[in-house]
């Protein structure tokens, strides 16, 4: 459809021409202006519930005899996304914070790692490297939808940083 003239005419019409006129003016993937993101997406749905609903499981599973305290201390990590408050803009929800906020960040995994081999803070580390998962299944639905988030993310700078590393020099 040529644009212009055509394109705003279309922006005018009545709601009942919409049948008429099944071809939606359909923005570029991946642009911002896509969102904000519906409430109730299945996407947020899972992330939420990833973040609130599955430690409940994953306390009941490793620490049945304390599952309460675990579940509580699991929901405390996510203040790991007070890091959110360093970066400009706070919120992006495009922005994938795999590698980006510093306690999300790739240096971070190691040392959740660790803690998870101490008896005193396997609790926070199951919390800590939970949490990362849930944020990397979130970052592959939006890469699945939106190619610029994938090539400006972290993930992609690390997998071309390792792709290099291997000696695979011809980096896309
Ligand atoms: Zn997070």
């Amino acid at each position: 459809m040529p644009m212009g003239k055509a394109g705003r005419r279309y922006a005018q019409a009545a709601p009942g021409d919409t049948a008429r006129n099944p071809i939606q003016p359909t923005p570029p993937r991946g642009l911002r202006r896509q969102f904000p993101t519906k409430l109730f997406s299945a996407q947020t749905l899972v992330h939420y519930s990833l973040h609130f609903l599955f430690p409940a499981v994953l306390a009941l599973v490793f620490f049945p005899l304390m599952w309460q305290t675990a579940y509580l201390i699991m929901l405390a990590t996510m203040l790991m996304d007070l890091d959110h408050l360093l970066a400009k803009p706070i919120f992006d929800p495009l922005r994938c914070s795999i590698g980006y906020h510093p306690l999300h960040s790739f240096y971070a995994v190691p040392i959740y790692a660790l803690l998870l081999l101490l008896p005193a803070t396997q609790i926070v580390a199951v919390g800590l490297l939970f949490h990362l998962f849930t944020d990397t299944v979130d970052c592959l639905w939006n890469f699945s939808h939106c190619q610029e988030c994938y090539l400006s993310s972290r993930i992609y700078a690390l997998r071309n940083w390792v792709r290099k590393l291997l000696g695979r020099e011809g980096v896309e």
